[in-house]
């Protein structure tokens, strides 16, 4: 079974403009799907992933429901696992917690530098919390993004010390723990209870620090994913397999450490 933890598309109306927007504000010169649900879905198969989770973000309060919405309607899509949004200054953030819930979602995605918070202030307890009890599963983008200016509002450090707020429900740091920052994620990461996912680390992500972390985290808490459109799933794939780890390892992170997360068998 191959999971990808880490993909967007976005409603058709939608689709072609807003990958060309963010395709141009990142510099990715050929995107893998052209934003489509339906495209996402072809290039998952061409290389060979079974499920892949779409990450929506909420980008200001106003969005909140729509963006949800959107998650929502994804939930009879086979071959995808929608995670939903919510937005630190909407007043609707903890209720909406509570429909995503009922609806079905399994996961918040938060993207602090396009949502304008740092990942540990005060004012995100709350939401951390609610979070924890309904045992949502917690994806973050860690560190830097191509497309947005600095500062970066969750990295490393930041992260590993808000964990303890989720009461051991699975967070997740996206892009390994933020490009380039291998020593922070060793020194922050590794070793506590947090997963790090492989999105956008094709072409990036130096194999042997990979590795590194990689025996010091454990294969248990390593995620394939890709970022798909701005990663192809099949170079995420063979991202993994060019680590050379055990069978075992390998089939954990391609898919079996998900299946565990998302209750799939
Ligand atoms: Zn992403």
């Amino acid at each position: 079974m191959i999971i990808d933890f880490h993909t967007h598309c976005f409603p058709d109306f939608l689709a072609e403009k807003t990958t060309e927007i963010l395709r141009r504000r990142s510099g990715i010169l050929r995107p893998a799907h052209s934003g489509t649900a339906a495209s996402l879905l072809n290039t998952a198969k061409r290389a060979g992933v079974d499920h892949s989770v779409v990450l929506n973000i909420a980008t200001n309060p106003h969005q909140q429901t729509k963006v949800n919405d959107f998650a929502i309607s994804l939930l009879n899509t086979e071959g995808i696992i929608p995670f939903g949004s919510v937005h630190p200054e909407s007043e609707n953030a903890l209720s909406e917690l509570d429909r995503l819930y009922d609806a079905g979602i399994r996961g918040i995605k938060f993207h602090p530098d396009y949502q304008g918070f740092y990942c540990d202030e005060d004012r995100m307890l709350p939401i951390y919390e609610k979070i924890g009890r309904l045992g949502f599963i917690t994806v973050f983008h860690c560190g830097l993004d191509m497309g947005i200016p600095l500062p970066i509002h969750c990295n490393a450090k930041r992260l590993g010390e808000i964990l303890p707020s989720f009461s051991g429900a699975p967070v997740i740091a996206a892009h390994f723990g933020g490009f380039g920052d291998c020593e922070n994620v060793e020194k922050y990461l590794c070793g506590k209870d947090v997963y790090l996912d492989t999105a956008y680390c094709s072409g990036v992500l130096p194999p042997a620090a990979a590795k590194e972390i990689i025996a010091i985290h454990g294969a248990d808490r390593i995620l394939m994913a890709s970022d798909s459109p701005w990663n192809d799933p099949a170079d995420s794939i063979e991202l993994i397999k060019f680590f050379e780890l055990s069978d075992e390892d390998e089939a954990k992170i391609l898919g079996e450490n998900a299946a565990r997360l998302l209750n799939i068998n």
